[in-house]
């Protein structure tokens, strides 16, 4: 084989790549917010077409664009969660935190945790009181489950989760961009 057939190997291989996914910018909730709300409609005529999709399929396809997104975009350039929307604890993340400042968990309810209009407990600040001014997490090895799970992309079963995935598009600038990425699929 000579060069030029290398060539033509090269392309063609290069040519059965998927397409990359367009690289996630950091965009504030503000910004979120406006761009779901103008392609909400075109957002919910893909739910529906997600929907009657194998779910096996669908997370796969969701599953590598969340790898995708996450492998170029970090986390501590953006914090919207954090500071936007509190996670919803369950009594096991109370032990768990109150354990991690040596404190009783009613004291640790005293001090950092209300009940929402749900009756869901939930921190009793926004952002939350354990965000430090550079991103980072103070209680990281700690947080609550809410906290690990967020913002579902890698989950199984995403066809479940699709209302509010499109909610969180309005939080998370990497569940927006997976969104808009599977439109063009
Ligand atoms: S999960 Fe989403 S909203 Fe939260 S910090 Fe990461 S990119 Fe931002
Ligand atoms: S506990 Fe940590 S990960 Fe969870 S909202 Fe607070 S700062 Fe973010």
């Amino acid at each position: 084989m000579d060069f030029s057939d290398w060539n033509v190997k090269i392309h063609w291989e290069l040519h059965l790549l998927p397409p990359k996914m367009k690289k996630v910018e950091y965009k504030t909730p503000d910004e979120l917010k406006l761009l779901t709300e103008r392609k909400r409609r075109e957002t919910q005529q893909l739910i529906k077409k997600l929907k009657k999709m194998k779910s096996k399929k669908l997370d796969e396809m969701v599953h590598s664009l969340h790898d995708e997104a996450f492998s170029t975009f970090d986390c501590l350039d953006c914090a919207n969660c954090c500071k936007t929307i509190g996670p919803r604890l369950i009594e096991k993340d109370i032990d768990r935190l109150a354990k991690h400042f040596k404190m009783k968990p009613s004291a640790f309810i005293l001090q950092y945790v209300k009940t929402d209009e749900d009756g869901d407990f939930v921190f009793n600040t926004e952002p939350c009181p354990f965000l430090l001014p550079d991103n980072y997490c103070m209680v990281y090895e700690s947080r609550p489950k809410a906290c690990r799970d967020y913002p579902h992309t890698d989950r199984n079963r995403f066809h479940q989760i699709l209302k509010l995935s499109h909610k969180n598009c309005e939080t998370c600038p990497v569940v927006y961009e997976i969104f808009e990425e599977l439109k063009t699929k």
